[in-house]
């Protein structure tokens, strides 16, 4: 899903002439048959073979200048790049974004709005045929109203992890979309988000349509001998935690005939909350134990995960199963976490009744989510309330890139 972009009013593409070869630079992108325009920009000092070629110094003066001389809004503009370092200065001014190729490990706090591999990909999102990462497409999910055209995606890297005897191992990881913590001014109210946390404490239906779907897209290609997932630590277990995972009832999978087992035991309570990466690894190690009488030897396991922040938990216990003996481990994570900052200051959206801020709930009997302040329940008006996508409509343009012409400036002096 787009993050800042609004689908329906896209006018302008930015291309990066710098990473992008001439195939994507001189395509005709069209939006429902209507051409779109396009701008190519650069850094380097190479000769401007293109009319609309466009040299800049800094992405803020370029965003500046394009919003104003074509007479669009930052939610408007996509930026089409095969460089990440470009797409996240893109996010910073609310910018939309597609990757094309895939995203690298080390990339996984500034994810694009979509990552994709060729020009017909581009078209394909562009025109709504591919909607964008799994869990994000199920978080906002009506039962009511769903769309079965939906095509949504998995993002997709491997990583290699070295196990005690010094052997690398390679981890698939599939992951469902982006989380954004409550710290961060550049979250945009995020229906993943709040799933995430809502999963902690109780069952959530798009959680279970997602892992449902996403593992029966990976048994599609590989042969799953187990499903398994993290599980909760001596102390959870002992104040009766919810042991959210349990909770999925996965019923495509059932009908596959894979079952979610518990594979893993936890050995210890540890706590990452913040920890740095390094303190995080050395903290979970030897966390993990493989509960007797389960042999793994040989098999392909899937382990399912809510949230990937530095990767310690899932690769200690992933490293657990291959030193049992797995021949291979794929990891489905929900979200990851996102550390993308925003210069722009967030505004939230406003009760008309009673003037606190809004923020996605969720409705208790149904699972659909709305923007409601503290308050709706006491308020007898229903206009209190917004719809999910109206809400969020709001706030793009709410938060969108501002434009102070510098002649304003100068008055004040
Ligand atoms: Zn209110």
């Amino acid at each position: 899903m787009w993050k800042w972009t609004n689908p329906k009013d896209i006018q302008l593409l930015i291309l990066d002439g710098d990473s992008l070869e001439e195939d994507y630079l001189t395509y005709s992108y069209t939006i429902n048959d209507k051409k779109i325009k396009t701008i190519i920009v650069t850094k380097k000092s190479k000769a401007l073979v293109y009319e609309n070629f466009k040299k800049y110094y800094d992405t803020y003066n370029l965003i500046h200048e394009i919003i104003i001389k074509e007479n669009c809004e930052s939610y408007s503009i996509v930026s089409i790049s095969r460089d990440i370092l470009f797409l996240k200065s893109m996010m910073e001014y609310h910018i939309g974004t597609i990757l094309v190729g895939s995203l690298k490990y080390d990339f996984l706090k500034n994810i694009p709005d979509y990552d994709v591999f060729n020009v017909e990909d581009i078209v394909q999102v562009l025109n709504y045929k591919r909607t964008g990462y799994g869990a994000e497409i199920f978080a906002t999910y009506n039962d009511k109203n769903p769309d079965k055209n939906q095509k949504m995606s998995l993002l997709y890297c491997s990583e290699s992890i070295t196990l005690s005897d010094g052997r690398e191992q390679n981890v698939d990881l599939y992951f469902g979309g982006r989380y954004y913590a409550n710290k961060h001014m550049y979250i945009l109210n995020d229906p993943l988000s709040y799933v995430v946390k809502k999963f902690k404490s109780r069952y959530v239906k798009a959680v279970d349509l997602f892992f449902d779907s996403a593992c029966i897209h990976i048994a599609r290609k590989e042969k799953i001998d187990y499903l398994t997932y993290i599980p909760l630590k001596p102390k959870d277990i002992e104040e009766n935690k919810f042991d959210r995972f349990k909770s999925l009832k996965l019923p495509k999978l059932k009908k596959g005939n894979i079952r979610l087992d518990n594979l893993l035991k936890c050995t210890k309570d540890f706590s990452q909350k913040g920890n740095d990466l390094y303190v995080r690894r050395e903290v979970v190690k030897g966390t993990f134990q493989i509960i007797a009488n389960v042999d793994i030897e040989n098999k392909t396991i899937v382990i399912v995960d809510d949230v990937f922040s530095t990767g310690s938990t899932i690769f200690e216990a992933t490293k657990t199963l291959y030193e049992a003996g797995a021949k291979k481990v794929i990891a489905i994570i929900l979200s990851v976490n996102q550390l993308t900052e925003s210069s722009i200051e967030y505004k939230n959206l406003k009760c008309k009744v009673c003037g606190s801020n809004m923020k996605i709930r969720m409705k208790n009997n149904t699972g659909e989510l709305f923007f409601g302040c503290e308050n709706y329940m006491e308020h007898k008006d229903e206009k209190n309330t917004a719809k999910l996508v109206l809400g969020m409509d709001a706030l793009k343009k709410k938060n969108k890139f501002e434009i102070f012409e510098i002649i304003d400036l100068l008055d004040e002096f």
